[in-house]
């Protein structure tokens, strides 16, 4: 009885020891590379769903109550999130997830960043580190989980043999897929974006940004800018690119203006998204960048 009491406790110990690590992320594409890293051995719920510019946040109880219990912190970082994710981790309390501590992580800071134009001077748009949305460059963020992992491994260093093989493994998927997006962009030209946020994507398959909706970073589309823009994209093929929460009246004009097509889409896969769920957010970049290649 004695033994088997043991043996029991012995168990418990055991599991207590392996119990997933709550990870909060700040968006759901963060969520989907902590997913496809951390597999079974992270717990991980997001701040912000696909639905909301991740920039301009209202800080909730709920986020210093999820963030407050966490083992690790992840943000896209680059002060992408610097409107609001100090608040909250001001408030939340928790020593182990500030901003230096091992359960800080930012992915933006793992890679090399693309410049950004001076910006309006809004606060929610000071990109001081360069243009942080590294989310929609597949690559980046292949790399970002290698980095993701190591933070993993160091936090739960029983695991790190399966973070490092995920990590390995969200890689391939992403270079597997890779020209199959090539092909598909064959003949696309580029694209005009409401916000630069998708400057990496556009980088990563040699597609021209030719424009922006807003003026300057946080700024809507004036109509002098509009009329400026118009002018400069006569006689080029492309898609005008917006995001969910943009006000679609700019785009619009821009359309009837010029004549190119209007596609509307998430930067970020679904909340609950994995790392397969992340690479079909990129199909859908990709199908909408494409149909901007023909007139
Ligand atoms: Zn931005």
């Amino acid at each position: 009885m004695k033994r088997f009491l043991l043996a029991a406790l012995l168990l418990l110990c055991q599991s207590g020891a392996q119990a997933a690590l709550k990870v909060v992320t700040t968006t759901p594409a963060m969520a989907a590379l902590t997913r496809a890293v951390g597999g079974e051995h992270v717990q991980v719920s997001t701040l912000v769903g696909n639905d909301r510019d991740a920039h301009m946040l209202q800080v909730k109880p709920s986020m210093m109550r999820a963030v407050r219990d966490a083992d690790l912190v992840v943000a896209v970082g680059a002060d992408l999130e610097a409107g609001w994710l100090p608040e909250v981790l001001a408030s939340a309390g928790n020593p182990r997830v500030q901003t230096g501590r091992p359960g800080h992580f930012e992915a933006a800071m793992q890679v090399e960043r693309l410049p950004d134009p001076p910006s309006s001077g809004f606060s929610a748009h000071l990109h001081r580190y360069g243009n942080p949305h590294i989310n929609l460059d597949p690559l980046r963020m292949a790399q970002a989980g290698e980095s993701l992992a190591r933070t993993l491994a160091g936090l739960d260093t029983a695991h790190a043999d399966d973070f490092h093989r995920q990590a390995a493994a969200f890689r391939a998927a992403v270079e597997a897929r890779l020209p199959v997006w090539r092909e598909s962009l064959k003949g696309a030209q580029g694209a005009v974006l409401y916000h630069r946020d998708a400057v990496y994507l556009l980088d990563r398959f040699g597609l021209k940004l030719l424009g922006t909706l807003e003026p300057v970073p946080g700024v809507p589309p004036t109509a002098n800018h509009l009329r400026e823009l118009a002018a400069q994209l006569q006689g080029q093929k492309g898609v005008i690119v917006q995001a969910p929460w943009h006000a679609p009246d700019g785009p619009r004009q821009l359309s009837e203006l010029t004549g190119l097509p209007i596609r509307i889409l998430p930067l970020d896969p679904p909340a609950d998204a994995d790392g397969q769920a992340y690479l079909r957010l990129i199909d859908a970049w990709v199908e909408a960048l494409a149909a901007g290649g023909t007139p």
